[in-house]
């Protein structure tokens, strides 16, 4: 029995024989302290409070059964492969035990004369009823069964089901884990104690009606309830501790003198919107705090976000600090690059232009202009070493769900505590932005520029190909721009380029009186700013690309898109490059070509993207289809996942736990502190990025 607080296998009787392999194995399950394993719930549960006579099992032959017997005969077989074939049989009939892959010990346990339980699934074998790889264990005459269901755990490779148990059984047996949440409560939101939910959850009784095992596998019942309200609290306490703690530290005060952001809204041809004109005031009082702003600016593709960064950089600079500005593709920082030396040339403000592809002598020349410039624009090389800045205020992160944790953090170390604003156009569904993005301050834009027409979307097999093209030449002659983008390669870049070049290809020679340019990852960076230049500039009719231009890419006479195999793309990527088209007044279309047969998920996702404009929706369905984990990218976010609460089922707990962390941080602090740590404790490094 292991006491409260240890670590698992470490008392003195389980040291031997827990070798450092096991431990390995239980580490991989995030198994490491008793509160683990007692939290370390059942995926769902087999009855073996009973016993069914062999010959009714055979009968009945639906589902899992028990059955008791003794062996009567155990064999090697070699063909049609090597398999052990037992034989069981008790006082009404007997059956055949078949196991393909099997252990050596299995023979032991299988000996002739043996009584033997096995639970498993009864079928007719050519050769009669048999059980294929049931779960079988020794028994003496008259062992007792047990009185609860048997609870299957999650397990790895090479940890035996048996052996989890044990140990789970041993954490179940030492003293109750302390309650975190008080009686009146849990009263108020009719949950058990946790103690009582995790009893019930490994030990749900034998007998228990058949309303309360449905409500434990659909995990409904109140004690699976408790378990996920508690799974989401200490998410919450961690990010309000994250961010509480961040207001300890000091970063600059920039109060807005607005002389700067005025002379530039002055010189722009249209009006900010009043979604524009809102996000700009919250950000702004933000960056008027003594403590680091960590703000998430969400707007959908085209709503305008740059300029709202540019209004906000323009407060920072007459503060006189400056501001780092970063975006996750060369393209992108380039187009972000010339938009606001536009936009500042009557500023008189300096801005340095920093990306990987700088080599030598200009390489040091933006560094140093990096050091004082009032705004710095760049890609993830603003945070490389030998970059420095004098006076960091602001750094603002374009597309920043293409960033990672590490990126952040390494431009967090670049100067102190600056403020930061990340920007996304990947909209975040409420339910995860309540969880997952707790620890942030979020201001949306909720309405695009006014005059913008819709943009349509077409689906086409990819047999109509020729249709596609006489639009394309239609498009063109009306003196319009289009897009083609090419088929995503995701195993091979290699692969990818090559699609590239000869979509480009055979799309000049399909098309030889259009100007034709082609944009890759491959290309050095001066070629894509040439290519790129080209076409905003209008001297380019069609730009064929790979993803390069997925996010960010703002040409607004561009108002055609083609999307080669759009069955490929993820929903997001399609939003993304389907919002470069439909940026001016001209009306606008994207043709999705794909190629049957389509997986039922591709189908699903062209439904989508055709039905739907609005990111939000899309961010919504996208959330349906793949499940928080894959959306939010646990490996990118560096965020534990939540195990047991489900963001689409669970809404109503997200909330309640939203509530009662605040007031467990005010009231219990230590109580908020222990709760956390037996969740997370461990865990949530990265969870501060
Ligand atoms: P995103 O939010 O996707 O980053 P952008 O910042 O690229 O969007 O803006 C899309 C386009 O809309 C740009 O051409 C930009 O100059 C223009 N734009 C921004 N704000 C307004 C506005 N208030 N009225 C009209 N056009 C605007
Ligand atoms: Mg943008």
């Amino acid at each position: 029995m292991l006491a409260h607080g240890d670590k698992v296998g470490s008392d003195k009787k389980t040291a031997r024989k827990t070798s450092s392999n096991l431990r390995e194995k239980l580490k991989r399950l995030h198994l490491t302290r008793r509160e683990d394993l007692l939290l370390h719930l059942p995926l769902r549960y087999e009855d073996e409070t009973r016993l069914t006579p062999i010959d009714e099992a055979i009968r009945q032959s639906a589902g899992s059964v028990q059955v008791e017997g003794d062996i009567s005969d155990c064999r090697i077989q070699l063909r049609p492969r090597r398999q052990l074939v037992a034989q069981l049989a008790d006082a009404s009939g007997a059956l055949t035990l078949r196991f393909i892959h099997f252990y050596p010990n299995l023979q032991a346990t299988l000996s002739p004369g043996n009584r033997v339980r096995c639970v498993g699934e009864i079928r007719q074998g050519f050769f009669g009823p048999e059980m294929v790889h049931p779960r079988c264990r020794v028994v003496l005459p008259d062992t007792p069964l047990p009185e609860a269901l048997t609870p299957v755990y999650p397990t790895t490779a090479g940890l035996a089901q048996s052996a989890l148990s044990k140990l789970i059984a041993g954490a179940l047996a030492g003293p109750p884990l302390a309650e975190t949440l008080d009686a009146d409560t849990l009263a108020r939101l009719r949950l058990p104690t946790l103690q009582a939910a995790i009893h019930l959850l490994h030990r749900p009784p034998a007998g228990a009606d058949a309303e309360i095992l449905e409500a434990l596998s659909t995990r409904r019942h109140p004690a699976w309830r408790r378990v996920k309200l508690d799974e989401l609290l200490a998410q919450q306490i961690s990010l309000r501790q994250a961010y509480r703690a961040r207001r300890g530290i000091g970063a600059p005060r920039l109060p807005a003198a607005g002389r700067l952001a005025e002379k530039l809204i002055a010189r722009l041809p249209f009006a900010l919107t009043a979604a524009q004109v809102r996000a700009v005031a919250e950000i702004g009082a933000d960056l008027a705090q003594p403590y680091p702003m960590q703000r998430l600016l969400q707007g959908d593709v085209g709503a305008g976000k740059t300029l709202v960064a540019a209004l906000v950089a323009c407060q920072v600079i007459e503060a006189g600090w400056q501001v780092a500005f970063m975006a996750p593709t060369e393209i992108l920082a380039e187009q972000h690059y010339l938009k606001l030396a536009e936009w500042f040339s009557t500023l008189e403000i300096e801005i340095a232009w920093l990306t990987g592809s700088q080599k030598g002598k200009q390489k040091q020349a933006q560094q140093a202009a990096a050091r004082t410039a009032g705004l710095v624009v760049g890609t993830h090389a603003l945070i490389q070493e030998g970059v420095n800045y004098e006076r960091l205020g602001l750094v603002i992160i374009d597309e920043q769900h293409r960033f990672g944790v590490q990126q952040r953090l390494a431009l967090r170390q670049k100067g102190g505590a600056p403020h930061q604003l990340m920007m996304s156009a990947t909209p975040i569904p409420r339910t995860l932005a309540m969880s997952y993005c707790a620890d942030l301050d979020v201001s949306e834009l909720d309405e695009l520029p006014p005059g913008r027409t819709p943009i349509r979307t077409r689906l086409a097999r990819d047999g109509r190909r020729d249709e596609v093209m006489a639009y394309v030449r239609k498009r063109v002659a009306a003196g319009r721009q289009v897009y083609w983008v090419c088929p995503l390669i995701e195993e091979s870049e290699t692969l990818q380029l090559q699609t590239a070049l000869e979509t480009h290809a055979w799309l000049t020679d399909a098309l030889p009186d259009l100007n034709i340019g082609l944009v890759h990852g491959r290309l050095k960076s001066a070629e894509k700013q040439a290519v790129m230049a080209a076409f905003v500039a209008g001297e380019l009719d069609l730009l064929v690309a790979t993803t390069v231009i997925e996010v960010g890419v703002d040409v607004p006479n561009a108002s055609l898109m083609v999307i080669e195999h759009a069955e490929r793309f993820g929903l997001s990527q399609l939003h993304q490059l389907r919002g470069r088209v439909g940026r001016g007044a001209h009306e606008s279309a994207c043709i999705l070509l794909y190629a049957d047969p389509l997986s039922q998920l591709a189908r699903a996702r062209l439904k989508i993207i055709f039905e739907q404009t609005d990111g939000f929706e899309i961010a919504r369905q996208d959330l349906h289809l793949r499940g928080p984990g894959e959306f939010i990218g646990s490996r990118q976010s560096g965020m534990p996942l939540l195990r047991y609460a489900d963001l689409e089922l669970d809404v109503d707990l997200v909330e309640t736990a939203r509530t009662l962390a605040e007031t467990l941080l005010i009231q219990t602090p230590e109580q908020a502190d222990l709760h956390r740590e037996r969740w997370l404790g461990g865990r949530e490094e990265l969870l501060k990025a």
